[in-house]
């Protein structure tokens, strides 16, 4: 059967089971009529939320390229039979047919599966095996770390240092930056060091940079002052500008990349500076039930950077 066929079977029935709906229910208002009302509970769409999301369709899967590709395998097979072509070199070939196959005979790629056997592999793997651990968990929390980190998808900090559930309260922004303290613009990322520090008693708060960080080269590239393009990202990464000036100044017109790195780094140290805007955390620091660190993940290195300043007392250690 094909696709095309497979479809209009799918809507024919649809539309039989449609028809056969409306008759059994006469009296309500149509499937149109229901989502162009408004004034009604009964009018809110019923789309995803009456269906389990891992129950969700899977999606039709086009066969095209795969019946290309045996129809190739079977082919090639035949043109080495035929030229009496054997051993490791007809064998490569249709090997090599056979991989480029199953490169293209991936599914597209589902969003929801990939969430669905993640979890189910993160259970098995992590949840079942450490019954001890969560049930721990399942009574509080109490990280020794907070780490402030980028939101690039590359850097995740449980990944990068390999801290488990429970090990690191965690909040993640473009360009990994801390404001200073200000009740009406920055309550967010201000509420959540609040709870870790004062509620959460966390020992240390990380600040980790990173090589490649878009949200610096911003920083680097947009004007110090508006007018803005954009509704946000501006704004946000200029908390970093004590770091932009001092890189401009002591690197003048190197190029973009290397002023970039150097923010990087010199953006963690204004967000550690930034740290001591909030009372509750000087009060950790003077009572010594806190401190702070940079950090730098170079991915491309593959090099971590760890620093103290409390205040450049501490040696800095890479690994
Ligand atoms: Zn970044």
């Amino acid at each position: 059967m094909s696709i095309a066929t497979s479809i209009n079977g799918c809507l024919t029935s649809v539309t039989a089971a449609a028809k056969t709906s409306i008759q059994r229910t006469a009296s309500r208002p149509s499937f149109f009529a229901r989502f162009e009302s408004s004034s009604s509970a009964a009018s809110v769409p019923r789309l995803i939320r009456d269906q389990p999301v891992f129950a969700a369709p899977a999606p039709i899967i086009t066969p095209v390229v795969r019946e290309d590709m045996e129809e190739a395998i079977a082919g090639l097979k035949k043109v080495l039979s035929e030229k009496e072509e054997s051993g490791p070199v007809a064998s490569a070939k249709v090997d090599q047919v056979t991989a480029q196959a199953a490169s293209t005979d991936s599914k597209p790629f589902d969003p929801v599966e990939h969430i669905k056997q993640g979890f189910i592999k993160f259970k098995k793997e992590k949840y079942e095996a450490n019954p001890a651990l969560f049930a721990e968990l399942a009574k509080g929390q109490s990280p020794k770390y907070m780490i402030v980190s980028c939101a690039d998808s590359r850097v995740c900090p449980s990944v990068v240092l390999g801290l488990g559930p429970g090990e690191a309260f965690t909040i993640r922004n473009v360009a990994n930056m801390v404001p200073p303290y200000d009740q009406v613009k920055y309550a967010g990322v201000g509420s959540a060091i609040e709870y870790a520090v004062l509620h959460l008693k966390v020992e240390v708060i990380v600040v980790i940079g990173h090589s490649a960080c878009g949200g610096i080269k911003g920083l680097m590239t947009f004007p110090d002052d508006g007018p803005n393009s954009t509704d946000f990202i501006e704004d946000w990464v200029r908390i970093g500008l004590p770091a932009k000036r001092k890189v401009k100044a002591e690197l003048g017109d190197a190029p973009l990349a290397d002023l970039c790195s150097l923010c990087e780094k010199e953006s963690v140290n204004v967000s550690l500076g930034n740290l001591l805007t909030y009372p509750f955390v000087r009060d950790g620091l003077r009572n010594k039930t806190l401190s702070l660190k940079g950090g730098y993940y170079d991915f491309i290195k593959g090099s971590f950077e760890l620093w103290g300043l409390d205040f450049g007392l501490s040696p800095s250690v890479s690994v």
